[in-house]
């Protein structure tokens, strides 16, 4: 069913490897969370969360080394209204009324008046 996948842990650069089914797109490995992801770890159903949070060097997933023991984050793409999601801008947009109707500018105002040179 899945298929290894090898990441590079970004604190030591130890390589560890995991099983992926293979249907979710990597956005990221960072050595912190984004915020709005939810991880777990390489043990648990993480497929169901937003990303993987690995301990380098645990469980026998370095295959490259001993590992640093730090933590290290595999960010998922997410999606949101058909829209990915990034977590360096804002989230939290607030929708008002109808999303299918772009939000309208409130009437014309006219040209730029008193340009007299
Ligand atoms: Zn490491």
């Amino acid at each position: 069913m899945g298929f290894p996948v090898r990441y590079y842990c970004p604190h030591c650069e130890t390589i560890v490897e995991i099983e992926r089914d293979g249907y979710l797109a990597d956005k990221a490995v960072t050595p912190f969370p984004f915020e709005g992801w939810s991880y777990e770890p390489p043990t648990a159903d993480f497929e169901d969360a937003d990303g993987v949070v690995f301990q380098c060097g645990e469980d026998g997933l370095a295959i490259d080394g001993d590992g640093c023991g730090e933590r290290f984050y595999l960010s998922f793409v997410r999606y949101e209204n058909g829209e990915e999601l990034d977590p360096r801008t804002p989230t939290e947009q607030v929708h008002l009324g109808n999303e299918s109707t772009p939000p309208s500018p409130s009437g014309p105002r006219g040209p730029p008046n008193g340009f007299w040179g």
